[in-house]
């Protein structure tokens, strides 16, 4: 468990606006539940409408459109050293959150306020507890603390207890379109002194899956560079110019997870635009689909492939795709 930094203030994001009104509403409405279930998919910008959302619950004077940003709770949320907020996350990234950390986070919403107001916990995220961490965390649902307000991300990734589920609010946060996540990305990178041009911009983006802040992860990371290997490999092997098993080894360092979403990424492209043109749809794209939901859920249930043998089959599946929607034309 850890106080957060990060937690501080930052305008609404243009694509979650509906989101937001809709939480003010409720709010002022006295209709906010303890827990609210904030699905939609990873690096969209979740945890930055939690963010927003608990800096104005503890607000001391809020304005019509969120925190104030000047109060002594606005500016205690800001430097992340608010005691009646805390986020929940893994102690490394990409592993569970564990029981002890959901235990800390249960001790906190059972005391008092320290500034007498709100309390408010985040779950980053429900994707990734263990199983004792999600018992703990239901007996937390069960019985919440006066005036506690829980909001638990969730990244679609891993199916979600129902036990969960029933016993929050559910908010469905939006992806962004192209145009809001370009241009975000352009004024997120401007602010720190960075630029791209509007096409590199757009490669990114769907290097990134059209998810803007993993678009700003990957702009930090080395696998940026593989990525867009892998992306011309996937061109390359639909042509024919290079074989599966050479693909699967250009992507031997990526997260098998990263490899299925790439490749539906571009599934549904092809489907989207065949669609966009009224283009019939050959049979193929959708038992292709399914071989890819179906590596996905091997992965989910902590199936444990061997990597070249699951990247191969999967670049194997892509090939014969394109061979097979060739031969129907
Ligand atoms: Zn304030």
């Amino acid at each position: 468990m850890a106080r957060h930094g990060e937690l501080g203030r930052a305008p609404i994001l243009p694509w979650q606006e509906t989101q937001w009104r809709w939480f003010l509403r409720v709010l002022d409405a006295g209709r906010l539940a303890h827990a609210l279930l904030l699905s939609g998919p990873e690096g969209t910008g979740k945890q930055t409408f939690a963010r927003l959302a608990a800096a104005r619950l503890l607000c001391r004077a809020p304005a019509p459109n969120g925190a104030c940003g000047d109060c002594k709770s606005c500016l205690l949320v800001e430097a992340g050293a608010h005691p009646d907020l805390v986020l929940a996350s893994p102690e490394e990234a990409g592993k569970a959150i564990s029981v002890d950390t959901v235990r800390a986070t249960t001790a906190f919403a059972g005391k008092k306020a320290m500034l007498g107001g709100w309390r408010v916990i985040v779950i980053n995220s429900v994707d990734a507890l263990t199983i004792n961490a999600t018992n703990a965390l239901l007996k937390t649902l069960e019985e919440p603390g006066e005036d506690t307000a829980i909001f638990l991300l969730h990244h679609d990734r891993g199916r979600l207890l129902a036990t969960i589920r029933s016993r929050c609010q559910q908010l469905a946060m939006p992806m962004p379109s192209t145009t809001q996540a370009v241009d975000w990305l352009h004024t997120h990178l401007a602010a720190v002194g960075k630029s791209l041009e509007h096409d590199e911009l757009e490669r990114l983006l769907a290097l990134a899956g059209g998810r803007p802040q993993r678009a700003l992860r990957l702009l930090e990371s080395e696998q940026l560079a593989q990525l867009g290997k892998i992306e011309q490999a996937l061109t390359a092997i639909a042509r024919g110019e290079l074989s599966p098993l050479a693909g699967a080894d250009l992507a031997k360092n990526l997260p098998l997870y990263d490899i299925v979403e790439r490749l539906q990424y571009r599934l549904t492209g092809v489907i989207k635009s065949r669609a966009a043109r009224r283009e019939s749809l050959h049979p193929a794209y959708f038992l292709y689909f399914d071989q890819l939901l179906a590596a996905k859920q091997n992965l989910l249930s902590q199936g444990n492939p061997n990597p070249q043998l699951f990247t191969e089959a999967l670049l194997l599946g892509w090939r014969q795709l394109q061979q097979q929607v060739q031969a129907g034309n």
